[in-house]
């Protein structure tokens, strides 16, 4: 008997937005996935250099975010593996979690697909599970063959791409504007940008409270 079907959404969620929900009930409905798990990174390999948010607040924001859907969880994977999380071994740890016969289907945007020549070990993880990659304005998924050559070659069968509406949302330009003081209402969850303002998280150094409101 085949196993449930299981999406796990990575990513930095710094914060998460409306981006990343659309991106994820998209995949959940068109390849009928039981729940997706968002799976908030511990320390983003890719992003080692940069501020990140400490993680529990990027995963009380993801938990906030999710809370009205059935099928969205947050996972604890990777807060909770030390070392940096690379894919691979959030997706092992995940084999190990709900067994063999679970189908799991690793959702990423058309920006970090482009990237998986530099993901820690891709044959292994294209080996271990599906991978959904969905359509991101200003990247364009018609060049994923070619950037990915040998490997699309050997995994295109493994690969999907879902169209999901198109949201110019990313979590820097949310950032940004929290930095400025500009609105960031409609981007992402009201309770989302209530936990922001209320715990201060993206403001310049010494903001005053009037510029914030
Ligand atoms: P940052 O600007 O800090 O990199 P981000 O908005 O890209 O943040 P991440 O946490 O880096 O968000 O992304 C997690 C995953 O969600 C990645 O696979 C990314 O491609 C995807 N994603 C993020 N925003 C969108 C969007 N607007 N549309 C489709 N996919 C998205
Ligand atoms: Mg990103």
């Amino acid at each position: 008997m085949k196993g449930p079907r299981i999406g796990l959404m990575g990513g930095t969620f710094d914060p998460i937005h409306y981006g990343h929900l659309v991106t994820a009930e998209g995949a959940r409905v068109e390849f009928a996935l039981d729940k997706v798990l968002f799976v908030p990174s511990g320390r983003p390999p890719h992003k080692a250099t940069e501020q990140v948010t400490p993680a529990e607040h990027r995963y009380l924001m993801t938990v906030l975010a999710t809370l009205g859907n059935p099928h969205f969880e947050v996972s604890r994977i990777d807060i909770d593996r030390p070392g940096p999380s690379y894919t691979v071994d959030t997706i092992e740890e995940a084999r190990r979690e709900w067994g063999p016969s679970a189908q799991l289907f690793f959702i990423t945007g058309a920006d970090a697909i482009l990237e998986i020549l530099t993901w820690k070990e891709p044959e292994r993880l294209l080996a271990s599970c599906h991978v959904i990659a969905a359509t991101r304005p200003g990247y364009d998924l018609s060049r994923l063959e070619g950037a990915i050559g040998d490997l699309w070659a050997r995994f295109s069968s493994r690969i999907h791409v879902v169209q999901v509406p198109a949201m110019s949302i990313s979590s820097s330009d949310i950032r940004e504007r929290v930095r400025r003081g500009h609105p960031i209402r409609y981007l992402l969850p009201e309770a989302v940008a209530d936990y922001i303002y209320k715990y201060r998280l993206y403001e310049a150094p010494h903001q005053s409270a009037e510029a914030r409101s």
